[in-house]
């Protein structure tokens, strides 16, 4: 039986409303969008990925506007009409014609994956190589919020998903005003469960090596991306003597980022 072909990508722009608003530093978000992508094959399967950035273009340059056009415009006709059995080769081909862009290819690759399985008539995981764990321990972003809110907030997820993981983002505000709120929220629920922040590469050094040691001191196990994302000798040099594990996102878009990332031991996790 030879493989099926993809005949059609449709996308669409969904504004899903969040479940509570968000609210970052400098904006309260109230909806995330997506860009959903499907994907339609010759037998009748249909397969649905998604292209995700944390709301608008200021993480990594892209957005759910501009992935709906790289995917229309510019993937959809290098992928139309191959056989859903050629994934590796048809992502690989995408380079000849979309150089970067990410978040836009991984939502139709993804989308790609789900089609051949569905038509496969098995679950994505055995495409994948088969299923390895069946469970996965998720950390729960919280927003800016008053220290009683944020307590409250961390109680109710505990309670309700077993939540043992949480995320706060920083980096936006004056560095020496968050640490004092993150400190004291730290404090507030006595080791009960792990924080992480996540400062988005808005710090530099030297701020870096002024308030990490103080949230450490306090309690925070991990942080994630503290500087700009192309300098990894600085964020080698924060994770060479911070002492706690340090995460790089916004340095690893690629394999070769992470393959660099890795060469200068520049931090201890990757996103
Ligand atoms: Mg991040």
């Amino acid at each position: 039986m030879s493989a099926p072909i993809i005949e059609a990508i449709e996308t669409r722009i969904l504004d899903v409303p969040l479940i509570r608003p968000h609210g970052f530093a400098t904006f309260t978000a109230n909806e995330q969008p997506i860009l959903l992508v499907q994907v339609k094959l010759s037998d009748g399967s249909t397969g649905f990925g998604e292209g995700v950035v944390p709301g608008g273009a200021w993480w990594g340059g892209e957005t759910v506007e501009t992935m709906q056009v790289i995917v229309e415009k510019y993937l959809a006709p290098a992928t139309i009409g191959r056989k859903a059995s050629e994934i590796s080769g048809i992502v690989h081909d995408w380079e000849r014609h979309v150089a970067n862009m990410r978040f836009a290819k991984a939502g139709l690759e993804i989308a790609l994956f789900d089609a051949y399985a569905r038509s496969l008539n098995i679950p994505l995981a055995d495409l994948l190589g088969g299923k390895f764990r069946d469970s996965l321990d998720c950390t729960w972003a919280l927003g800016v919020l008053p220290l009683e809110q944020a307590v409250a907030e961390v109680e109710e997820r505990i309670a309700s998903h077993g939540h043992q993981s949480f995320k706060l983002k920083m980096g936006s505000g004056d560095p020496a005003t968050d640490v004092t709120r993150i400190a004291e929220l730290v404090d507030a629920l006595e080791g009960r469960v792990s924080f992480r922040i996540d400062i988005n590469a808005r710090w530099d050094r030297l701020t870096s090596l002024r308030f990490l040691p103080v949230l450490a001191e306090a309690g925070v196990e991990l942080f994630e991306q503290p500087t700009p994302a192309d300098d990894l000798d600085t964020l080698r040099e924060i994770t060479q003597r911070i002492g706690v594990p340090v995460m790089a996102d916004e340095s690893v878009c690629s394999p070769a980022d992470a393959l660099a990332v890795v060469k200068k031991q520049a931090a201890d996790v990757v996103a």
